[in-house]
């Protein structure tokens, strides 16, 4: 028989109470739908979390006239409920209502998505790099601000000692477009994503995620994008300087190979310039 081990569980009503937790190894327990997979991927439940969905500040979104704030505990329909309709959020709210099913949707929170370590999939992650969000944490010497791509890149390192409290985001997109391929046999987990948003001038923001192991902005496509103007914004014409601007070096994984993930990114660009069209700010 294994040998039991005592667990410990704390629900933190403060951020105070959840930093004292996670200076005594506490690790932090969102919805639980990725960590109670840990011991799938051969790693051990952690002995100690700490829950944060009792801090009001953390479970909530705050949209005012030129920015918002997500709490790193709300869930992924609550996002997408509280910002139907808002301009220039399609893509995030399209993300937040397409990511996985409704069961995983209702528990799993933007900070579970964004802290996942090693899951390169996660929708959140290019619809809130083409928003330019910034990260809050709450670390062992204070608050600290970080870009979402700094954030992503230096995970491992930062959550380490700290407690991502929330997501800020400016309200400057016009219109914005999340377009994902998911496949059965890789359990409806995407594929590949290509996020987009256009500002009032016209200039193009392009994040794609799960291709490589960590999701970032396709900055190659962008400039040329913007050094096509007129045209950028066709469909067909992104598609071809998707496909000779592709500088993403595919990851191989048991549900796709590289090269296939490498390969349908035009295809998923035109898709999504399509969309980005059809949305309100650029109709
Ligand atoms: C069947 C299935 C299908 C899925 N399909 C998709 C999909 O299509 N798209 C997609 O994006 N995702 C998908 N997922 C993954 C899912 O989105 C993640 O499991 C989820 O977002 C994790 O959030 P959570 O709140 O459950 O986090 P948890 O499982 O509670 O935590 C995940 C990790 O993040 C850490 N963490 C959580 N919150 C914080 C915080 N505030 N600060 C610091 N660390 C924190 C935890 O310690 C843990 O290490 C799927 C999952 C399942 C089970």
């Amino acid at each position: 028989m294994a040998p039991s081990v005592d667990r410990s569980f704390t629900a933190a009503s403060t951020l105070e109470e959840a930093m004292a937790a996670r200076r005594q190894g506490a690790a932090v327990l969102a919805g639980g739908t990725w960590m109670m997979r840990d011991p799938r991927r051969g790693v051990d439940l952690p002995e100690a979390v700490v829950a944060l969905h009792r801090i009001p500040a953390l479970s909530k979104v705050e949209i005012e006239p030129d920015h918002v704030v997500i709490g790193a505990a709300v869930t992924h329909a609550v996002l997408g409920r509280a910002l139907h309709g808002a301009v220039g959020f399609e893509g995030l709210v399209a993300a937040a209502d397409g990511a996985a099913n409704p069961g995983i949707r209702r528990v799993a929170t933007v900070g579970g998505n964004l802290c996942a370590l090693d899951f390169a999939a996660a929708d959140l992650a290019p619809a809130l790099l083409v928003c330019e969000a910034t990260v809050e944490l709450e670390t062992f010497e204070g608050p600290k601000l970080l870009g979402i791509s700094d954030f992503l890149k230096d995970r491992h390192t930062l959550l380490a000692e700290a407690i991502v409290t929330r997501i800020h985001l400016r309200r400057d997109l016009v219109a914005s477009a999340h377009i994902r391929l998911p496949l059965r046999k890789a359990g409806d987990y995407p594929v590949a994503i290509v996020s987009l948003g256009v500002d009032k001038d016209k200039r193009c923001r392009i994040a794609v995620g799960s291709v490589e192991p960590v999701a970032r902005r396709w900055t190659g496509l962008e400039q040329a994008m913007r050094a096509g103007q007129a045209s950028a914004l066709d469909p067909e014409r992104a598609a071809e300087l998707a496909l000779e601007h592709n500088d993403f070096q595919g990851r191989d994984g048991k549900e796709a190979e590289g090269w296939y993930r490498r390969q349908v990114l035009p295809p998923l660009v035109k898709r999504g310039v399509a969309a980005l069209l059809k949305t309100g700010g650029l109709a």
